[in-house]
């Protein structure tokens, strides 16, 4: 199967998925979108009130900011795909829990990763951070790449910390203008 049919697949599995209690809090799941043959895929962490309503990732201020930022590598969304760690928004926009992390990253994002085969992968925040790398804090592999099971990825804030705290941001930007030179490095 092609990636683009691959996507479509795990998207169509994503919309239909029960496999932990987040589906009850959704109304509509986020599988996350973009170019099935992207260098670079983005990871978040979970569907916020404007994802969830739409079913598209990365909507509103944090949906603005983030494309700011894209911005700053010379990127667009078409040119990337991005996606969060968790694809139904968890009630009160509350952290996912591990087990919700697990139980999505096993179903949907190992297998969007598997078909799109990108150079990079770019974790945006702590929960990314946490259900790829699984380290609890950004401390350490922030700014950094960091070779994982034959993959690489490249540490960052989320964009909504680099939108609230403006330390985040400045370093969220340097880290997005970083991106063309170490997407080009990761091969
Ligand atoms: N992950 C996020 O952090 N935000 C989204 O919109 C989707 C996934």
């Amino acid at each position: 199967m092609t990636p683009e049919g691959q996507l479509n697949a795990v998207a169509r599995s994503v919309r239909r998925c029960r496999r932990c209690r987040l589906w009850r809090s959704r109304a509509r799941a986020v599988p996350g979108e973009g170019a099935a043959r992207a260098r670079i895929v983005f990871i978040g962490e979970a569907p916020g009130r404007a994802e969830d309503e739409s079913g598209r990732p990365f909507q509103g201020m944090a949906g603005r900011e983030f494309d700011q930022l894209l911005r700053r590598a010379g990127l667009r969304r078409e040119d990337i795909f991005v996606t969060g760690v968790n694809k139904c928004r968890p009630p009160g926009n509350r952290r996912p829990r591990r087990d919700e992390m697990d139980a999505c990253r096993r179903a949907h994002l190992d297998r969007q990763l598997a078909a799109i085969a990108p150079r990079l992968v770019v974790l945006m925040g702590g929960v990314a951070v946490e259900a790829m790398l699984g380290r609890p804090r950004l401390r350490g592999v922030l700014g950094r790449v960091v070779e994982r099971d034959g993959r690489r990825y490249f540490v960052t804030y989320h964009p909504a910390a680099a939108m609230r705290f403006p330390a985040a941001g400045r370093s969220a930007r340097r880290h997005f203008a970083r991106l063309p030179a170490v997407s080009a490095r990761a091969r």
